[in-house]
């Protein structure tokens, strides 16, 4: 099979890491492009990968909502997120900003 993503590579089936955030989540089949390295992971797996990320307590990424408060911003979370992180509007994490990276990093003591 050809890689659809670079249409140049051949497909072979592989059991691979798969790492999210920086955290080790498992070994999972995939099907991977000897070209690009594209890892396709069929809908059983991805929906295995899912299960796992949530038994690790880790979420998936997605956008967030900032709003305008006087002169500063806040970031929303969903409260599925504050719930599983244990936090409230009383509680008082510390913020790093790597303006290089376009990061930030929220610790929770
Ligand atoms: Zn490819």
């Amino acid at each position: 099979m050809v890689c659809p993503i670079c249409e140049k590579g051949k497909i072979t089936k592989k059991i691979v890491d798969v790492v999210r955030h920086g955290i080790f989540v498992g070994h999972f089949k995939a099907e991977i492009c000897n070209a690009c390295d594209e890892q396709i992971f069929n809908s059983k797996e991805a929906a295995r990968i899912e299960s796992k990320m949530k038994e690790l307590g880790l979420f998936g990424s997605e956008k967030a909502t900032i709003y305008k408060i006087g002169g500063n911003l806040a970031i929303a979370l969903k409260s599925s997120v504050a719930k599983a992180l244990g936090i409230s509007s009383s509680s008082k994490p510390v913020i790093i900003t790597q303006a290089k990276e376009k990061r930030l990093i929220v610790e929770l003591s």
